[in-house]
């Protein structure tokens, strides 16, 4: 079976020679005689790696000391509750902008805990308006979703909050395919699987200074300040995504970096967009152009019941996994890190014959 293009959005592809230096190490781990996924995790092996894979972290986001780096379990959805436990301190409200499928469950989860100050978009402009983020000086953060992975929305501006109010940012589809402003941001989270490496690690950058102001009743395991003391291993870390986490940071170090990652999916994004703005009206995104997501492109066709007849043919010529998020429908070609030009080129190639086809 050749490689296809597998433009799912989550778990999503990952660059061929990580997986192939898997495969390669994956019984006998260089030579150890046992799989790293059968090794204790205060081993000196894994010890090395966590420890390195922190540090590249660190040096491809440019991460400074005030900030700790977690490698912690219960993905993007955990952070919808860990983020307020931890933050809210004694305030009694959080601001969120919602935008999105993820900023809504997001905002969701943390009326569990404070009231929350819903800043609404309306779905036609995509993201806020500068002017709209009003955020009251004794909220205990501001949230937002850098890049909405079911609806195709990416912020390319920072919100702006007062200064005594930290930002946090859910970077679960774009993470490390754009820098971080560590001025601005508090706290980023992201769930690995969508850009980064397997199912079942969740990396969390947060501040150290906003470590520790969660009530005694927090339990432990949802306590950052519990992992950042004990280096993400308080308890067994999710041992294989780190190591293939590690794999793909040094990819990303190897392919020149996060610049690198950004030109890219500028380049991949536009080759899709171009297509459905040229098409005539047989594509359409209605997003506008400065909230377009460069790593999730949705669209939907003119003539909806032609979709999945679309997602079929794609499927044959070995572009899978297009089809839209249950919830929303449509059509979505995530374009992650690992998502060769060409699988891009692909993809705007097989678009411009199905509209001549069908057209
Ligand atoms: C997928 C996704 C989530 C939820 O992630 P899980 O790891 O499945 O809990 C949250 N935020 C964003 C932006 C996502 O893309």
């Amino acid at each position: 079976m050749p490689r296809v293009y597998n433009f799912a959005a989550g778990p999503g592809t990952l660059p061929l020679p990580v997986l192939e230096e898997v495969a390669a190490n994956f019984v006998d781990y260089h030579g150890e005689g046992m799989s790293l996924i059968e090794m204790s995790h205060r081993g000196a092996i894994f010890t090395d790696i966590i420890e390195e894979t922190r540090l590249l972290v660190r040096e491809l986001l440019d991460v400074p000391e005030t900030h700790d780096i977690l490698f912690l379990q219960g993905g993007g959805h955990l952070q919808f509750a860990m983020v307020p436990l931890n933050l809210l301190g004694a305030a009694a409200e959080a601001s969120y902008i919602v935008n999105g499928t993820w900023s809504r469950k997001a905002a969701q989860e943390a009326a569990k805990f404070c009231h929350v100050n819903a800043i609404n978009v309306n779905a036609s402009l995509g993201v806020p308006d500068a002017s709209d983020i009003i955020v009251a000086n004794d909220a205990a953060y501001l949230y937002y979703c850098q890049n909405e992975t079911v609806n195709g929305l990416e912020f390319n501006f920072i919100p702006a909050a007062p200064d005594c109010v930290p930002l946090v940012a859910d970077i679960s589809s774009n993470f490390m395919s754009r820098t971080v402003d560590w001025s601005r941001h508090s706290l980023v989270f992201a769930g690995a699987q969508k850009n980064f490496g397997p199912a079942g690690l969740t990396i969390v950058i947060v501040r150290k200074d906003l470590l520790g102001l969660t009530t005694e009743s927090c339990p432990t395991m949802l306590d950052y300040s519990v992992h950042a003391k004990a280096g993400s291993m308080y308890n067994t870390p999710p041992t294989f995504a780190i190591w293939v986490a590690n794999l793909v940071c040094k990819w990303i170090q190897a392919e020149g970096g996060v610049a690198q990652m950004d030109q890219r999916a500028r380049v991949r994004a536009d080759l899709i967009y171009n297509q459905i703005d040229n098409s005539g009206g047989f594509y359409i995104n209605s997003i506008p152009k400065k909230a377009r997501s460069r790593m999730n492109v949705v669209f939907t066709l003119e003539e909806s019941a032609l979709t999945d007849l679309f997602a079929a043919e794609a499927a044959k010529a070995g572009l899978k996994n297009l089809k839209g998020h249950r919830s929303v429908g449509g059509l979505r070609a995530s374009l992650y890190n690992a998502m060769p030009e060409q699988g891009a080129r692909a993809l705007a190639e097989f678009m411009q014959s199905f509209m001549k086809r069908h057209g």
